[in-house]
């Protein structure tokens, strides 16, 4: 028998000892009738609690895997065998369940699963859905800026036209095509619909061009805080991922050559607008740098794309993809922030070769993006009431940023800083020294608040410590005040407690050496 175990992960000792004792019945390497070491003498062995052994026992005789009987000890059941020694009257039934309840699911994992400690989002977003949760963590829209106008009548045009309801092309119908064609023209990108790929959202997009191109090993240049669902693509296909720092002019393209010379990476992924999380948008000169390195060394750059119609003050530069000579751009963009993300509905613009291959790809997975949600979207988007409604969402979430900003100013304790975004979704705030993310966002969790700590979107954790992402367009507006001052309530103890540990150092008396 042999059993490791990692206090450093998050599945609790007594399980990690429990599914290595199944996985090694199931495999044949413990045979039938094997006689366990007692509880005690595991507990010792591995150096664990003799209660974490009784428990992962415990979980493996309700399993049917093992047995106890007086004299005879702890004994190994092979799944499937049947125990003569039972010593009851054959009834035509085992009489517990041969197998284990459930699969071994820990055992069946794909190595990355295994040794992937995911952030898990579902935690924060689970928080924020409930009742009397103000929530500051997801990155949605409100309910109330959904366009009931894009939805309205829409059944009918559905009915009519059936055939619409059976299968979509994989790259999505011409004629929504077409129309994103002519939305992009709007932003200065000239396409024809042979270079747009619908996509059921733009992480699709992130997916897909994570399978196209990277191999285990390869590497792959973010920015440095980076949206984290990129990162976790990046990583679940083996990329080595590189940051590149930022400031409030976007990527430090300095650093970007040096690595691109070092390097040779497969990909660039950026977001030059309204970037999430930090909210900066790219300048004019390090875009032309960063399209002319992207020429010179010969590596795609995937721009995504989700918030450039939210501006707030001046409309924004044009996307990279507008002045990109030579198709060195991926564009991604979506829906998800503008009309609804559970139409799950976003586009790729990139060279017709590109789309066709991925075409393939795409089969694999979803075949096409909804019938629905591309009629829906090609009938809005078409209209004039997208300008409109783009109109209202973009005066609704300036009021909401303005009400979360001045809500900062009066609650905010010392140390604690923030952006002021010219788009987008998001304040990126700076905790005040010392006062841990992970753990504000537990505490403010506790008290009715959910936030995004900073934490997934470094590539090390403790660079993201520092900050929290606060979404504004989600909560509702007579309640980002009153969310501010409890979260503001919450850091204080933080810094309290900093305070006094501070002070008990600085009177320590140190050995002179
Ligand atoms: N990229 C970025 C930068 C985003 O912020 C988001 C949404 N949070 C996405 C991609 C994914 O959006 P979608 O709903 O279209 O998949």
């Amino acid at each position: 028998m042999n059993i490791h175990i990692d206090k450093s992960k998050k599945i609790p000792l007594y399980r990690q000892i429990a599914e290595q004792i199944q996985a090694q019945i199931v495999s044949g390497e413990i045979p039938e009738g094997f006689r366990f070491p007692s509880e005690r003498q595991l507990a010792d062995a591995l150096g664990v609690n003799r209660t974490t052994i009784l428990n992962a026992y415990k979980e493996l005789k309700a399993d049917g895997l093992m047995d106890s009987h007086v004299g005879r000890g702890t004994t190994a059941v092979r799944p499937g065998s049947s125990r003569p020694d039972s010593g009851r009257p054959d009834s035509g039934r085992p009489d517990r369940r041969p197998y284990p309840r459930e699969p071994m699911w820990e055992y069946l994992f794909s190595d990355y699963l295994k040794h992937h400690d995911n952030f898990d989002v579902n935690k924060y977003l689970e928080i924020a859905n409930q009742k009397d949760v103000i929530s500051f963590a997801a990155g949605i829209a409100s309910v109330d800026t959904i366009p009931a106008q894009a939805f309205e009548g829409i059944e009918d045009q559905l009915i009519t036209g059936r055939e619409r309801l059976l299968v979509s092309p994989v790259t999505g119908f011409y004629s929504l095509r077409k129309v994103i064609c002519s939305y992009m023209q709007k932003r200065s990108c000239f396409c024809q619909p042979s270079e747009i790929m619908v996509l059921s959202g733009s992480q699709q997009g992130i997916d897909l061009i994570t399978r196209a191109f990277i191999n285990p090993g390869d590497v792959v240049i973010i920015e440095e805080p980076s949206f984290f669902p990129a990162i976790q693509a990046f990583r679940l296909a083996g990329a080595k991922i590189m940051a590149v720092p930022m400031d409030g002019d976007g990527m430090n393209v300095e650093i970007l050559e040096q690595l691109l010379a070092r390097y040779q990476p497969k990909l660039i992924y950026t977001m030059p607008v309204f970037h999430n999380p930090c909210g900066v948008s790219m300048s004019m000169d390090r875009r032309i740098r960063l399209l002319e390195l992207a020429g010179r060394y010969g590596i795609p750059i995937l721009e995504d794309d989700p918030y450039s119609e939210l501006y707030y003050e001046a409309q924004p530069m044009s996307p990279l993809k507008s002045m990109d000579q030579d198709g060195h751009v991926i564009y991604l963009s979506t829906c998800s922030k503008t009309i609804s993300p559970g139409l799950r509905l976003g586009w790729m613009c990139a060279s017709r070769k590109l789309i066709s291959r991925l075409s393939g790809i795409r089969q694999l997975t979803d075949l096409h993006s909804s019938c629905i949600s591309q009629q829906i979207v090609e009938r809005f988007m078409g209209s004039r009431d997208m300008e409109h409604h783009l109109a209202f969402i973009r005066r609704e979430y300036r009021e909401r940023r303005d009400i979360m900003i001045e809500a900062l100013n009066r609650y905010a304790p010392p140390g604690l800083s923030w952006n002021r975004p010219e788009g987008g979704y998001y304040l990126w705030c700076r905790l005040p020294e010392g006062v841990p993310a992970s753990e504000l966002t537990a505490k403010a969790a506790a008290e009715g608040v959910a936030v995004l700590p900073g934490v997934p979107t470094y590539l090390s954790p403790q660079k993201g410590d520092g900050h929290i992402r606060l979404n504004y367009t989600y909560p509702p507006k007579d309640r980002i005040a009153g969310g501010i001052e409890i979260l503001c309530s919450a850091i204080r103890p933080f810094i309290a407690a900093q305070k006094e540990e501070e002070a008990v150092t600085a009177g320590e008396i140190n050995p002179i050496l």
